[in-house]
């Protein structure tokens, strides 16, 4: 009997080690559990919209625009993280190597949710999911280890490169031997960009003798993303080519942002995209928003959104439009400015959007240069499928009406969430824009135009005014405390907790859920409104600074408690993951 058991035993043994070792995942990774918590609170969009109106030209085009959209894709993810690309590589490498089990397939679905490896933790923290480095405030677009006080110090006593290193469209590096030489050799390698930057190599050259890596510089965007920017200019002619038949003016658009990408200058595409007549489609294409950058609120970042026209709500809502100088007169501060009457909005479902773009964003407005701005005005760009996508209605009143008493329950209407944001958008057109306040120039930017939006609607006495102002309590809540690298989510606590302190919500003390006093509202949004018109006017940052550490409070027992409330209602829709059905998902 012995025996046999030591027989046995020996053959298992045996029979165990003949089998491969388990492959090993590597340190960094995520476990299966890390990433469900978060995939368990994601929901996904996938959007559709019907494109048998596009003439085969368009179809063509498209195919083109999608090609320019995924090198925006690549740019956006490699600007925010120097190992997002690489991460990403070795991640599916292992993915295919394992047989895509559910542990990397998860993660590739987050790097997908979160364009990068740096995931967004239930409890708002960011956090790296692949075995790559933390996220720093500046992302990819100073050297990861340079510091804001050094950059700074360097600024002060070099004045004359402020402007360089600040630019919108520049990526600043150490000034080393090593990274000369990369940059030196990127512009050898394309003779276009010589001729179209004629002084840069001399300067890149004049550098390299002294560089010992204390000093900074900056490279444009064009010769930083070479490879990208040429590839990316090439897919947007041949779009172009298609396009001239069915629509002359957006393929003179679309040639003058491929030009733009080489240029480094965004003024011909800007121009001849804002004051274009379209037919059908539009596209937003390049890098614009400073979102991303939490070092200095300066560096844009890479996207498109590709654009289907809803015609008849454009007519209806242009018609809407009217009368604006009226409200931009009557905004509480001093040096009213003109504005143009007829602004360039329109009503679009998204075909598919790319980096920076990506995501339920519900409207833009763009150019933000100053100049251009003046020059050209802005263009309007409402995205219908998503703002009344039932997914995201649905989960918006779910939320509304966790958070709020009943008899409120029923003030929240997704028309007056469309108009509050259509307005939102006009109220980037109105007002000072407050570029010198720095790293809060974003935020208090975004806290105008919500507050442009609550006072003109208010003031035209909107047939739907209840939901608006319901819409833009809703606008406040928060599912988490907010990062101060979030400049949506900071103002839009602020406001929250200046709409407390005036008595327009007030908090159960038990519950935390919220009673409205809209007779207050008028008076919330004024002397907010001023306030923030004050500081934009001003350009004082050091105020600024004040302002938001006043207004930024967040306490256990009524922040917390209702953000908790939120997160409950959001269940799983906390997170967001969208689809296109035009690239085959
Ligand atoms: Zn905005």
């Amino acid at each position: 009997m012995k025996k046999l058991l030591f027989l046995f035993i020996a053959a298992t043994i045996t029979v165990s080690a003949q089998q491969p070792a388990p492959p090993e995942v590597p340190e960094g990774y995520w476990t299966e559990a890390k990433s469900k918590e978060i995939l368990d609170k994601t929901v996904t969009i996938r959007l559709a919209p019907d494109l048998s109106s596009l003439p085969p030209e368009e179809q063509a085009a498209l195919k083109e625009l999608f090609e320019a959209g995924a090198v925006m894709q690549k740019l956006y993810e490699l600007q925010r993280h120097p190992e997002a690309l690489t991460g990403f590589e070795k991640l599916r490498n292992l993915d295919a190597r394992l047989g895509s089990p559910a542990r990397t397939k998860n993660l590739r679905t987050l790097y997908r949710l979160f364009q990068g490896p740096i995931a967004t933790t239930l409890d708002n923290k960011r956090e790296p999911f692949l075995p790559v480095a933390p996220a720093t405030p500046g992302r990819n677009m100073y050297p990861v280890d340079a510091t804001r006080d050094e950059i700074d110090k360097f600024l002060t006593a070099h004045p004359e490169v402020r402007e360089s290193i600040l630019d919108p469209r520049s990526v600043v590096r150490r000034e080393t031997k090593a990274n000369l030489s990369l940059d030196i050799n990127g512009l050898q390698l394309y003779p276009i960009l010589r001729a179209m930057h004629p002084y840069y190599l001399e300067w890149l050259r004049s550098r390299q003798l002294g560089a010992n890596g204390t000093a900074f510089y900056a490279i444009p965007y064009t010769l930083a993303y070479a490879d990208d920017m040429i590839t990316a200019y090439n897919h947007l002619v041949a779009a172009a080519q298609s396009l001239d038949q069915t629509d002359p003016e957006l393929a003179r658009y679309v040639r003058n942002r491929a030009r733009d990408f080489l240029s480094n200058d965004y003024e011909s595409g800007d121009a001849s995209w804002v004051t274009g007549h379209f037919n059908r489609l539009n596209i937003q294409l390049g890098a614009y928003e400073t979102y991303d950058d939490a070092l200095y609120g300066a560096k844009t970042f890479h996207g498109m959104s590709i654009l289907l026209k809803n015609e008849k709500a454009t007519e209806e809502l242009r018609k809407a439009l009217g009368g604006l100088q009226a409200i931009e007169d009557a905004l509480p501060y001093a040096d009213h400015k003109r504005v143009r009457e007829d602004i360039p909005v329109g009503v679009y479902e998204v075909i598919a959007d790319f980096g920076q773009a990506r995501g339920t964003n519900t409207a833009t407005i763009l150019p933000n240069d100053p100049l251009f701005t003046r020059r050209y005005g802005r263009t309007i760009l409402l995205r219908e499928n998503i703002m009344k996508h039932p997914e995201i209605v649905g989960a918006t009143q779910r939320v509304w009406q966790a958070a709020v008493a009943d008899a409120h329950a029923k003030d929240l209407d997704p028309e007056g969430s469309v108009q509050r944001t259509l307005w939102h958008e006009i109220g980037h057109y109105l007002g000072p824009n407050g570029s010198a306040l720095g790293e809060y120039a974003d935020a208090t930017e975004e806290m105008k135009s919500d507050l442009v939006s609550l006072f003109a609607l208010q003031k035209m006495n909107h047939p739907q005014l209840r939901a608006i102002q319901a819409s833009g309590i809703r606008r406040t809540l928060q599912n988490a405390k907010p990062r101060s690298d979030q400049p949506y989510n900071t103002m839009q606590l602020i406001q929250f907790n200046w709409f407390l302190d005036k008595g327009l919500i007030a908090a159960d003390p038990k519950t935390a859920r919220l009673t409205i006093n809209y007779d207050r509202y008028p008076d919330a949004v004024t002397s907010l409104l001023t306030e923030v018109l004050k500081l934009q006017s001003s350009g004082n940052k050091a105020a600024a600074a004040e302002f938001f550490q006043r207004w930024t409070t967040w306490t256990p027992t009524l922040h917390e408690k209702l953000a908790q409330r939120i997160r409950d209602a959001e269940g799983a829709t906390r997170f967001r993951l969208v689809r296109y059905a035009a690239l085959g998902e």
